[in-house]
């Protein structure tokens, strides 16, 4: 049970992957953990509401970003950077700031896509190619409201056998066999809520409501078998799931230290391009910065991590233009 809670926290799909040593680096937040009752946006749609109206452009996806690296050539001084969009749109700017997860990264430095012209130097490729990204869903599942309101469902903690020869509930499909809980998301509520990483993860956003429905289904029958409550019939009738793996904007869920990175290479996430030499100053500098969780070498996979690096990076561009720190 704890390995599986692990793989969840961690996103690491298979706990060997997990560098212990570095994870070490990990902080965890003071206070307590809360839910936002309206829901995430709701924190983005408050800091958003100081800047001028028209100032974030939703649904522009970037298709490449063209900079100029410090080759020791000249470049151009004012707005070095070029940004495609997807609508075959073009921006020119001074300084662009990249905050997309590492998932889409990784796939980024691959040799067909090239988000980057010309691509990224080996030390952003190589942390970004160790670093890990796992896949982790959530699973929403809500209870027909004719059952037996007097049985308030249980926080079942869950342990199946992994073996495939003789299980003891052979049709308690694959996928469902690494899920360590099943609980209400609040006390009496009929909404229950379950994790799910790696492998299962992404069967997970492959299969139909149905089948989901019909997986836990069994798995309850098969576990109230010869319980007091093997007649009450439990059902689900409605399905809520997050599908990270395959959504083509993440590409994954959060970041981990895998085996063969470090926090170093958090750091080096977090480095902007170009890189200063000690010969050669030609280009323009602070051309791409980088925030995002998988840039905070202590509270990387969180929304702090998310919203300390962008802090960070925007305090970059005021100490370079002589502001203070905000
Ligand atoms: C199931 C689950 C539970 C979690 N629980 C918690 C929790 O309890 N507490 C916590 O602190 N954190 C939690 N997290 C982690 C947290 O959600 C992430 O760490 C955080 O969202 C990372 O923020 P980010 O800004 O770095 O990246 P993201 O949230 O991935 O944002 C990247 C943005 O880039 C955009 N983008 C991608 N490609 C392009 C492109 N080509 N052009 C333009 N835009 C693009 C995407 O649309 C997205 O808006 C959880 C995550 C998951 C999946």
């Amino acid at each position: 049970m704890l390995e599986n809670t692990q793989r969840t926290y961690t996103s690491a799909g298979d706990l060997e992957t997990l560098d212990f040593n570095a994870e070490s680096e990990y902080r965890m937040f003071p206070g307590k953990e809360i839910t936002i009752a309206k829901g995430y946006s709701t924190i983005v749609e408050s800091l958003a509401s100081v800047l001028p109206a028209g100032m974030i452009q939703l649904g522009r996806k970037v298709t490449k970003i063209e900079w100029q690296p410090d080759d020791g050539e000249n470049c151009d001084v004012t707005k070095p950077v070029k940004i495609h969009f997807c609508d075959g749109s073009i921006m020119y700017a001074d300084h662009v700031i990249v905050t997309v997860s590492l998932g889409v990264l990784k796939q980024g430095i691959g040799d067909n896509t090239g988000m980057f012209s010309p691509p990224l130097p080996r030390f952003k490729t190589e942390a970004i190619s160790r670093l890990g990204f796992g896949v982790v869903n959530k699973l929403f599942l809500q209870l027909s409201p004719n059952r037996d309101e007097a049985m308030k469902f249980p926080n079942l903690q869950m342990v199946f056998h992994q073996s495939d020869s003789k299980l003891r509930h052979p049709r308690i499909p694959w996928w469902m066999r690494r899920t360590a809980s099943l609980c209400p998301i609040y006390g009496t509520s009929n909404v229950l809520l379950s994790w799910f990483a790696g492998e299962e993860a992404l069967e997970l956003e492959s299969l139909s409501d149905e089948e989901i429905i019909d997986g836990f289904s069994t798995m309850i029958s098969n576990l109230l078998e010869n319980s007091r409550h093997a007649n009450s019939a439990i059902k689900f009738d409605k399905v809520l799931k997050t599908q990270w793996g395959t959504d083509p904007l993440f590409l994954g869920s959060y970041s981990y230290v895998a085996v063969g990175s470090s926090g170093d290479d958090l750091d080096s996430m977090a480095e902007p391009l170009p890189k200063r030499s000690n010969h050669s100053f030609n280009s323009p500098p602070l051309q791409i910065l980088f925030a995002g969780e998988a840039t905070h070498r202590t509270h990387y996979s969180t929304t702090h991590g998310a919203y300390f690096s962008g802090l960070r990076e925007a305090n970059r561009l005021l100490q370079h233009y002589h502001y203070i720190d905000i």
